[in-house]
């Protein structure tokens, strides 16, 4: 419960299917690097604790979420 995806406008928040969703990684640079993404999407200053699999489908993006930890929901 209560787990979601932070990407605002990310389709897996309007959909009660099952979520692949990644924890947050631990390094710090990891992290800001996620969050610097995430926050240029939201246009918002979101704290990234969890992002879904969707954004790690495109090998770019891939490369750039390096560091993950999966986590299934
Ligand atoms: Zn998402």
């Amino acid at each position: 419960m209560g787990r979601k995806c932070n990407v605002k406008l990310c389709e897996s928040n309007k959909t009660t299917e099952h979520i692949t969703l990644f924890s947050n990684p631990k390094d710090q640079i990891l992290y800001e690097k996620w969050t610097s993404i995430v926050n240029a999407w939201n246009c918002d200053n979101t704290k990234v604790k969890y992002l879904c699999l969707k954004h790690f489908e495109d090998n770019d993006i891939n490369k750039t979420f390096d560091g993950f930890t999966i986590e299934d929901n």
